[in-house]
C-alpha cells in the first residue's frame, strides 16, 4: 500500500498582518501539525532559542544554503534573509505528515511554483478589506484618498488571488477557527471513499 503523503500549508500575507500571532496560537491548540522552523539571518530577538523560533545563519551560511538548492524558497525581507528548508519539508510530508508553513508573500509564490498543490491561505489585513469595498461599491467618496491607497494595496491584493483561501483577521480567535476550518475540509476533501 503507498501511503498517503501530508499536506502542505502555507500561511501567508502582508506584512504587520498578524501571521506569527495566529500561527503561534494555532499551535497551541494543534499538535497535528508540523512547523517548519525557518532559517534567517536576522538577529535574535531576546527570548528566541535557535532551532525552535529559527535556525540562525550568518549571510554566506544563508548564500552556501542557496547555491546548494537547500531551500524551498527564500526571500529578503527588511535586509535579511528568510528561508524555508527543503529537506524537512519533503521528508515530513513524505511521511503521511502536515507540514505548516508562516512566510511573507515574495516566498509563498516561490512555494506555490513547486509545490502548486499546497493549500494557500492569505491573511487579509481587515482595514484593505473596507478599502476594497470601498472602491468596489462606490468609488466616487474620497477618491483621492481610495486611489492613493489603493495604489500601495493592489501589489498585495493581485498576490490574494493566487491563494486557495482568504482569512480576515479581525479578530485572532475568529482567524485561528477559521485556518482551523480550513485545514479540517483539506482533509476530508483527500480522504478516498
Ligand atoms: P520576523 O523577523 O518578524 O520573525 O519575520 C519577518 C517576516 O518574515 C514575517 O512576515 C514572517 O512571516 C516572514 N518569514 C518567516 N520565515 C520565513 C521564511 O522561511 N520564508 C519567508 N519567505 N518568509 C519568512
Amino acid at each position: 500500500m503507498v501511503a498517503e503523503k501530508g499536506i502542505l500549508f502555507i500561511l501567508s500575507g502582508p506584512s504587520g498582518v498578524g501571521k506569527g500571532t495566529v500561527r503561534k496560537r494555532l499551535f497551541e491548540e494543534s499538535t497535528e501539525l508540523q512547523y517548519s522552523i525557518s532559517m534567517t539571518t536576522r538577529q535574535k530577538r531576546p527570548g528566541e532559542v535557535d532551532g525552535v523560533d529559527y535556525f540562525y545563519k550568518t549571510n554566506e551560511e544563508f548564500e552556501r544554503l542557496i547555491g546548494q538548492n537547500q531551500l524551498l524558497e527564500h526571500a529578503k525581507y527588511v535586509n535579511n534573509y528568510y528561508g524555508t528548508p527543503r529537506k524537512y519539508v519533503e521528508e515530513t510530508l513524505e511521511k503521511g505528515l502536515d507540514v505548516f508553513l508562516e512566510i511573507e508573500v515574495q516566498g509563498a509564490l516561490q512555494v506555490k511554483e513547486n509545490f502548486p498543490q499546497g493549500v494557500f491561505i492569505f491573511l487579509f489585513p481587515p482595514s484593505l478589506v473596507e478599502l476594497k469595498n470601498r472602491i468596489v461599491n462606490r468609488g466616487t467618496e474620497s477618491q483621492e484618498l481610495v486611489l492613493n491607497r489603493l495604489k500601495e494595496a493592489r501589489k498585495e491584493i493581485e498576490m490574494m488571488d493566487a491563494y486557495d483561501y482568504v482569512v480576515v483577521n479581525d479578530n485572532v480567535d475568529h482567524a485561528v477557527a477559521k485556518v482551523k476550518a480550513i485545514i479540517q475540509s483539506e482533509h476530508l476533501k483527500r480522504v478516498r471513499v
